[in-house]
């Protein structure tokens, strides 16, 4: 597989070459530049402007604008220095035929303005000017150039983001001089691409995007910009498409036939009709689950999507073809809710799902755990849920062959690996209640097969949505008090920031306090993550009964919490919380058909981002909107959370600007590789792959 190695092509050395080989790039500057920019000629070029200065407005200096960037050239008159010790500015009085100019510094060190502006001198001056006290002044000229060399001074000047003990200057030299080690590098996209987009070469693109002549320029949707935004979604599309083909053959699949007979029995026994959107996806799937290769796929749903049904026919498929199948759940809780749910949906088949946890905690402990595990050993059980246990070293499987695993996030690469261990050819669903935009889908999850439910069973009311400033709490707790009197049950979530996890709790525990007094008819629980579990159990369990009626809690019923009788959730702080989180929380309501609400109590004022979260909310209920608008608002590198979600950074794409693109870039990075799994041109995929350092990427995914 000498593919997946590929050596740097000598063509692109001189832009991995260490920043210091630039002109007035030495170490210290290096230093800075590897915190902000990066380590190689390469980071410099991907450093993208995300503004620019037009400096070529030359005003008389009677008739300056306030606050606006000018240049001048004047003729320098005196110089008022301020005497050492003192505070004062050092001023330096310039003139022409149009007016007067007071230039600024303060701080200034030693003879440097002295130096820069020679009194009986001109020079040509550019900054930000202001008036003052009816005179135009300049502080601290962005440039200082003597008229015989003008063209020293940029016109138009981009404008980068920068970092401390990094000046636009010192990044600028740098910048120019990385894009003088450009090679020119043989086209890689096809050519009725280029052409019907109008896009240019690489290195024309890399040149003009540094150049910026317009504030269009910047637009993401620019020829240049998007040629290199479609350059790193191809490396990354093509970096997926080969670890998909390499993991393929390291990992054979294998055919479950199916016989029909208990999904069809399932299908008889269910009290409604499926959605669309699920006969959709048990189709797609039974398809992977009959094909030779190994079905890696995802299920993405919406809470109340009817997830949990979909893959109980794809377990069922299993079973029926002789194999076993497992379902791995993040938390004790969500297993034995899962536990409860698919027994209810099996028992008119006369069958029941084994129910495997952690060593000493809960569920089936000492005996009953070990006969559970005997039953996954010899095969009597053929369905089994659990925790992470049911990948653990002492349990093993007489046949494993499809292995649901709820809530992806949770979930890593390596956990996959055990699992493909505990069979062979064990086919692979992962479920995620957190909708992701179909851009990161296919960006970070290009080797998983997508699978949407779409579309909410028929009846589902969509939850009311409000939003409240906090200080009207004491309404919110009188309207609290009536939809209690009238039988309803409420989650009251408070919100949960990690720094400072044991101020959160107490802010709980007061909040509990507060509304126990508040409404003294009714048990109020409280559950939080510092509590012990057995306490948090009892509290959960209480308003699961409906003995309590109102829970006090922090994040922890954020995932897949299942009580369908509750019908209003209120969200302390809501402004804290993430679109994704919030629309997690909001889930917890909405799960049978009485009308639900939610009310989102926020602490004002708001910033921009936190109001349009805020109105996303209020105006849909539908995850997957939800979720593009969240990627918009967020960018990727946030969007799942952390780095480990397994995003990959894009620096030159914009995810939600460039989405169009991506689509094409999976075509083109198909046609790159040939039938036998190899690139068409390798010489071509290498250099792309390194060239946007796809190469590790490639090999660590490989070595899995
Ligand atoms: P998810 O796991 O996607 O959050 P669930 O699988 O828990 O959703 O489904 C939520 C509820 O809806 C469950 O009580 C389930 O039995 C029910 N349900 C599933 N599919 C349908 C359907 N097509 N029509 C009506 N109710 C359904
Ligand atoms: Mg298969």
């Amino acid at each position: 597989m000498t593919a997946m190695h590929p050596k740097r092509p000598t063509e692109i050395f001189g832009l991995f070459a260490a920043t210091t080989v630039l002109p007035g790039v030495g170490p210290k500057l290096a230093g800075i530049l590897e915190k902000r920019v990066g380590a190689h000629v390469i980071d410099l070029l991907r450093h993208l402007p995300v503004g620019l200065i037009d400096r070529r407005a030359r005003p008389a200096l009677d008739d300056v604008v306030d606050g606006s960037i000018a240049t001048f050239e004047v003729l320098v008159v005196k110089h008022d220095r301020p005497p050492p010790g003192t505070r004062r500015p050092w001023r330096v009085i310039a003139e022409n035929e149009t007016g007067r100019l007071e230039i600024i510094f303060f701080h200034a060190r030693d003879d440097y303005v002295a130096r820069a502006l020679p009194a009986g001198e001109r020079r040509i001056v550019s900054g930000r000017v202001e008036i003052r006290q009816g005179r135009a002044q300049m502080a601290h000229p962005d440039h200082i150039v003597d008229p015989d060399n003008s063209a020293e001074m940029p016109l138009i000047e981009p404008v980068y983001p920068l970092t401390a003990g990094l000046t636009p200057k010192m990044l600028r030299r740098a910048i120019d001089g990385a894009l003088t080690r450009l090679p020119d590098l043989r086209e890689w996209i096809p050519n009725t691409v280029m052409s019907e987009r109008n896009w240019p070469d690489f290195a024309t693109a890399m040149r003009d995007v540094h150049h910026p002549r317009t504030a269009d320029d910047l637009l993401p949707q620019t020829p240049m910009r998007s040629r290199l935004a479609f350059d790193e979604l191809l490396a990354n599309q093509l970096a997926l498409a080969l670890v998909r083909h390499a993991a393929a053959e390291a990992m054979p699949g294998r055919r479950f036939g199916g016989t029909g007979a208990l999904t069809a029995a399932l299908l008889d026994s269910l009290p409604f009709t499926l959605t669309g959107a699920q006969q959709r996806a048990i189709e797609e799937i039974r398809a992977d689950q009959q094909a030779d290769t190994r079905m890696l796929r995802m299920l993405q749903g919406d809470v109340g999507s009817g997830k949990t049904l979909v893959a109980l026919f794809a377990m069922l498929h299993a079973v029926e073809t002789g194999a076993q199948a497992a379902l791995l759940a993040p938390t004790e809780i969500l297993a034995r809710q899962h536990h409860v749910t698919i027994n209810a949906f099996l028992a008119p088949l006369g069958m029941q799902a084994r129910l495997l946890l952690g060593q000493g905690r809960g569920g089936a402990r000492g005996g009953a755990r070990k006969a559970v595990i005997n039953e996954l050993a010899d095969g009597t059980a053929q369905i089994v849920i659990g925790t992470h246990a049911l990948i653990s070293e002492g349990v093993s499987y007489h046949d494993l062959g499809l292995a649901v695993v709820d809530e992806q996030h949770r979930f890593g690469v390596r956990q996959r690996i055990l699992l493909g261990q505990k069979g062979h050819g064990v086919d692979v669903i992962v479920m995620t209640a957190t909708p992701i935009p179909r851009s990161l889908a296919m960006t970070a999850y290009g080797d998983l097969n997508q699978s949407r439910l779409d579309e909410k069973p028929a009846g589902r009311l969509p939850i009311d949505t409000r939003a409240l400033p906090l200080d009207r709490l004491a309404d919110v707790v009188n309207r609290l008090r009536a939809a209690l009197a009238g039988g309803r049950r409420a989650y009251w979530i408070c919100p949960l920031v990690e720094e400072s996890e044991k101020i959160d709790v107490a802010a709980a525990e007061d909040r509990h306090a507060a509304l126990s007094q508040a409404l003294p008819d009714i048990d109020v629980a409280l559950a939080h993550g510092k509590m012990k579990t057995a306490d948090r159990d009892d509290a959960m369990q209480r308003f699961r009964s409906g003995a309590a009626q109102l829970l006090v809690a922090t994040t922890v019923v954020e995932v897949g919490v299942d009580v369908p009788e509750a019908s209003v959730i209120i969200i302390e702080h809501a402004e804290r919380f993430g679109l994704a989180q919030l629309h997690q929380l909001r889930g917890r309501v909405g799960r049978s058909d009485t009308a639900s609400s939610c009310l989102l109590l926020y602490q004002g004022p708001l910033s921009e981002t936190a109001t349009a979260r805020l109105d996303v909310m209020r105006e849909t209920n539908d995850g997957f909107v939800i979720a593009e608008r969240d990627l918009e608002l967020r960018g990727p590198g946030e969007f799942l959370g952390q780095r480990q979600s397994g995003v990959p950074e894009f620096i030159l794409a914009d995810l939600a600007a460039h989405q169009d693109l991506l689509a094409l870039a999976r075509e083109v990075a198909r046609d790159m590789i040939g039938p036998d799994n190899q690139p068409v041109d390798r010489a071509q995929c290498d250099l792309l792959l390194s060239l946007f350092e796809r190469d590790s990427a490639v090999r660590f995914l490989a070595s899995g």
